[in-house]
């Protein structure tokens, strides 16, 4: 979050565009911060996407693409690899951006298994909300506070607040010993 991994995408698909490539840019409908039907980074930059519910969607409707970029992917199912491998394997260039690890620091979704299969892999880093380094993770603060450990991991659009935090000033919830634990 924050590591301008969408801008970096977005950058990629447009020269694709300035080649002359059909490209299309897909999102998961979960996904309606900013705008229904655009990709919009937090730096602002944007780029109409086609919001899909699933993989089904989005194979069918990116025939014809020579290049498929796929926003927010660690909202997809887990299907969204086999999906992604089908479109390559097809001649289709995918790129794909999405964060490897949720609040919590777990692998997120689908993530780990595109990690692998990908061919190329670049992990952007966002600068730590409190001490200005490199920040490789997401701290989720309900009321000011790291949100418990045992919440959803999905919380699209709620009051929540996100900040890039690196691994010296991420926070763990106050219950993620007794999760811990329990586990
Ligand atoms: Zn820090």
């Amino acid at each position: 979050m924050f590591s301008g991994k969408s801008e970096e995408m977005i950058r990629r698909l447009r020269r694709a565009e300035i080649a002359g490539q059909r490209v299309l840019l897909f999102k998961p409908r979960i996904d309606d911060r900013y705008d229904a039907a655009d990709v919009v980074s937090h730096a602002g930059v944007r780029m109409s996407a086609v919001p899909v519910d699933g993989c089904a969607e989005l194979i069918a409707r990116a025939r014809g693409c020579e290049v498929v970029g796929i926003d927010e992917v660690q909202f997809f199912e887990e299907t969204v690899v086999e999906a992604a491998l089908a479109l390559a394997d097809g001649g289709v260039r995918v790129i794909a951006a999405g964060l490897d690890q949720d609040f919590r620091r777990l692998p997120f979704g689908p993530m780990p298994e595109l990690l692998a299969r990908a061919e190329f892999v670049d992990k952007l880093q966002a600068v730590c909300h409190r001490c200005g380094g490199p920040a490789t993770t997401t701290q989720r603060l309900v009321d000011g506070k790291p949100a418990l450990y045992s919440g959803d991991t999905i919380v699209v659009g709620a009051l929540d607040a996100y900040e890039a935090r690196c691994r010296d000033c991420h926070e763990a919830g106050a219950d993620a010993q007794a999760v811990a634990a329990a586990a």
